[in-house]
Formats: structure tokens, sequence, C-alpha cells
């Protein structure tokens, strides 16, 4: 297939060792974690932020499509190219990150793996509690894009908490600094916190400013098992409800756990799981997590296990990070939804998940994280069957407006990409989605940043 004319441009910016337009690279760069794919016409894999700039500029120029791209492991499809075009990966802009201890912040490039950030922390006492099921594997500049978070997003917040800075190349090729490496600033618009979330549609992220925290001293986990898993989700729901602070509430129902157990090869047992975790001083974890255990025994009959050995603990947590991989291979079709709702509605939320299943005849597991109301519904389908398919899609819809009927939100973490966009004007006003698209429009002119995502153009 003949290249793109740009193409020789492009090796004069980064040299030809940087630009790959061969067959093998561009199919590995059009998918990500999702059922979608599309190729782009060229991958580029700079190493600074000047060179990003000039890359952009010279796609501003030519009204070139641009799909940034961290590891790849997004769920709803936003570093697919879909429009074509060049995707920039961030993978070799992952030097080591600049901890500033005395400050409590770290500078870090949007390549770099956010599990090996977060053993850089630790091995200084520090502590950055953002943590993604994929934190092995995914980028803080994908974390960022898409305002990641994970189990202790209970306590600790989403990646939004956190960043104070980031540098960004604009949609014109301009590098921009925005926020502060202070924990507070009020100078101008929050441009730092529109960009956290914007899945790359409003710029190239090449650097971020986070804000850390002291390791906490102790942990305390405890495995409660359900034999329902509405009952479960009550008990999480009650929790939070009386005023118990833990920092993971995680939940795994049986076709979950089943699933787990075979991937991992090991025997967790229990039918329904949910797994709880206290950090700070010994004193509090051992005070809350005791409350906690009445609390699941007494109230809602759960088997509460609160001496899980540093053995049993990493086993458990392989099974729940397991969990989508595990899935995976109980159908040849896996869509993993991202529906969050008010904590109080968790249980609602999954007894309407079940009627859905039932009516559309689509299997759906359910895990997630019931401390922050967000459940990861799997629904299990057969990818070459077309019934099955639209009796997906009808599932899918319907989930979306149940959710939202509830007081919730349509994805809570994994973001719209291609995968929400039909569902993001039932959650906004028509004022709302104009206003987006209108940002969008001003910052993003001729529309090559990400363009075919989150709104349809
Ligand atoms: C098994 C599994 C478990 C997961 N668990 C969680 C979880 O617990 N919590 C959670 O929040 N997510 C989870 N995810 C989803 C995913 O890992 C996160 O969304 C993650 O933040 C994506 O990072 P990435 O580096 O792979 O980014 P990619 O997938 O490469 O990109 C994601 C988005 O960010 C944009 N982007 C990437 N880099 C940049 C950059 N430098 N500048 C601008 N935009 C950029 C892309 O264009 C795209 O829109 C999971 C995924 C998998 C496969």
């Amino acid at each position: 297939m003949s290249q793109p004319s740009y193409v020789s441009k492009l090796r004069e910016i980064l040299g030809g060792d940087h630009v790959f337009t061969d067959e093998e690279t561009l199919v590995c760069y059009s998918f990500d974690a999702t059922r979608y794919r599309a190729r782009p016409d060229v991958v580029v894999k700079p190493t600074d932020t000047e060179q990003v700039a000039r890359v952009i500029k010279l796609a501003y120029e030519e009204s070139i499509p641009v799909t940034p791209r961290g590891a790849g492991t997004g769920l709803s499809g936003g570093s697919i190219p879909a429009r074509g075009g060049i995707v920039i990966s961030a993978e070799l802009m992952n030097h080591k990150p600049q901890i500033h201890k005395e400050d409590l912040y770290v500078i870090v490039e949007p390549g770099v793996v956010t599990e090996d950030l977060q053993k850089h922390l630790e091995a200084k006492g520090l502590f950055y509690p953002i943590d993604p099921a994929s934190q092995a594997a995914c980028t803080i500049g994908g974390n960022v894009a898409e305002c990641a978070s994970g189990p202790r997003g209970l306590k600790y917040g989403t990646t939004r908490n956190y960043v104070l800075g980031l540098e960004v190349v604009d949609p014109n090729g301009k590098v921009i600094r925005v926020g502060a490496r202070t924990v507070k600033s009020v100078a101008g618009y929050d441009i730092a916190r529109l960009l956290v979330g914007s899945e790359g549609t409003l710029g190239f992220i090449t650097s971020v400013t986070l804000k850390v925290l002291p390791l906490p001293p102790a942990r305390r986990l405890l495995a409660a098992t359900f034999d329902d898993v509405t009952k479960a989700a009550e008990a999480a729901s009650a929790i939070i409800e009386n005023r118990l602070l833990p920092s993971v509430i995680e939940i795994m129902d049986r076709m979950t756990i089943e699933a787990s157990q075979s991937y991992i090869g090991k025997r967790i047992d229990g039918v329904v799981l949910l797994l709880i975790e206290f950090d700070g001083s010994e004193a509090v974890c051992d005070e809350e997590a005791s409350k906690c255990m009445g609390l699941l025994k007494e109230d809602f009959g759960g088997a509460v296990d609160d001496r899980v050995d540093p053995d049993r603990a990493t086993l458990l947590w392989e099974a729940r990070r397991s969990a989508l991989p595990a899935l995976t291979r109980v159908a040849n079709g896996v869509v993993l939804e991202d529906v969050t709702v008010p904590r109080s509605r968790l249980a609602a939320m999954i007894e309407k998940i079940q009627v859905i299943s039932r009516n559309y005849g689509i299997r759906v597991a359910v895990f997630g994280h019931a401390g922050d109301g967000n459940l990861h519904p799997t629904l299990l389908f057969e990818r070459k069957n077309r019934d099955d398919l639209k009796r997906l899609e009808g599932a899918i819809a319907e989930m979306m407006r149940a959710c939202l009927d509830l007081g919730g939100t349509i994805s809570g973490e994994h973001g719209i990409g291609l995968d929400k966009m039909p569902f993001l004007k039932l959650e906004l006003s028509k004022a709302g989605y104009e206003i987006m698209m209108n940002l969008k429009r001003s910052l993003d002119p001729r529309n090559i940043m990400n363009p075919g995502k989150m709104f349809y153009e």
C-alpha cells in the first residue's frame, strides 16, 4: 500500500527509527481492550515534547487525524485511530519520575507505567493511590486522559484528585502548561481539570505533575462471603452508611469467581465475595475492621475472614485483577460495562442487571468497585451469532437507561471513546452536550485530535 505523502516529513522530525508504516506495527496499534478495530496510516514514537509538538503542528497544517496512545488497555475504544492518520505512542516518553519528597509531588512522563511509578514512590515511603486493575500495563498519560481510578477510589478518589499540573501539546502544535506544583492554585480557569478525562481529544499530554501522599503504615483485609450478590451489595452500601471508611470495597459474583478460579488455576472459595481493605495506623485498622466485621456478620449473615494471611491476600487480589481476562475465556464475545450509581443504589442496580440479563437472554457477570458504586457488568455472547448481537445491543441500551434512572452515570472510569458515544446525549442535557462540543470546536478547530470519539460530528 502506498504511504501517505507526509511520512517523509515525520521522518525528518523524528528520525526514521521512530516512524512506522509496516503492516505488523499498524495492526498492533489498531486495537485496544474493546471489540473495536481501525488501522492507522502511520505510528510514531517521539521521545520528547518538542517532537510531539512538531508532529502535531504538521498534522494541524495538513489536517491529519492524530490519535494519542499509551498502552492500549483502554475499555472504551479511545486509542483506536477511528479516522486513520497518525498514532502518537507515548511509550518512549518514560524516563524516571522526578520525585519531590519535601513537597509531596512527582513529575512524570506520560509513557511511565502506573505500577512502576508506584514502586518508585513506595521506595521513598510515598504513595500514589490510583490503582487500576490494569496498573501493570497502563500508563500515566492514559490514566490522566481517561481519569482512571481503581479499587481505592472509595477513600482516595480518582486521577483528577491528584493532577496538580500538566504540560500538553494543544491541537495547533503549541506547548501549554496548566495548573501548578502547589496544592492550591486558583489562577484562572482550571484547564488542567478540563484536560483530565478529555480522552486525547484536546491535546497530547507530555508531562504530568501529581500530588502524592505518605505511604499508610498498615493495611487490613477482610474477605466476606455471601450466598447472594444482592445481599453483598446491600452490605457494601451499609458499610458506607455506617460511616466506616475502608480504602477498598470490591465485589465479585459467582460467575466471576468461577471464571477467575479457572483462569488462575487456584481455588479462592466463596459464592459471592466482598474484599474490604482498611489502611492507616494499626489502631485505626483494628478498630474499623472490627466494627465492619460485626456489621457484616450480624446484619447481613456474611462469613468474614479477618485473618487473611499475605499469601491468601495475594491470591484474592490476583483473582480480582484477573476478572476481565478470565471472563474473556468464558465466551468468545465479551463487553464490559462501567455503570456507576450512588452507593445506596448498588443492590437496586444489580437487581436491574439481573432482570435485563433474563429478559434479553444474555449472561452477565458482575464485579467491580462496590465502594464507589462502580459496577462492571460483563455481558457474554457469541460473536458470530447475529441474534446474540442484536440482543446484546438492546441489553446494553437498557442497562444505560437503568443506571441513569437510579441517578448514576454511564461511565465511572473508562470514558466515552467509541463505545459510549450513542449514550452520552442520554446523560447530558442538550445544553451540556453543546457546551462540550463548542469547547472541542474552539480548542481543536480542524478536529484533528482523536476525531470520531465522544461526539457525533
Ligand atoms: C484488565 C483491565 C483492567 C482495567 N481496570 C481498570 C480499573 O480498575 N480502573 C480504570 O480506571 N480503568 C481500568 N482499565 C481501563 C484502562 O486500563 C484505563 O483506562 C487506562 O487509564 C488506559 O491507559 P493506557 O495507557 O492503556 O491508555 P490507552 O488505552 O492507550 O488510551 C486511553 C485513552 O487515553 C488517550 N491517551 C493516552 N495517552 C495519552 C496522552 N499522552 N495524551 C493524551 N491522551 C492520551 C488515548 O487517546 C485514549 O483516548 C482496565 C483495563 C483492562 C484491560
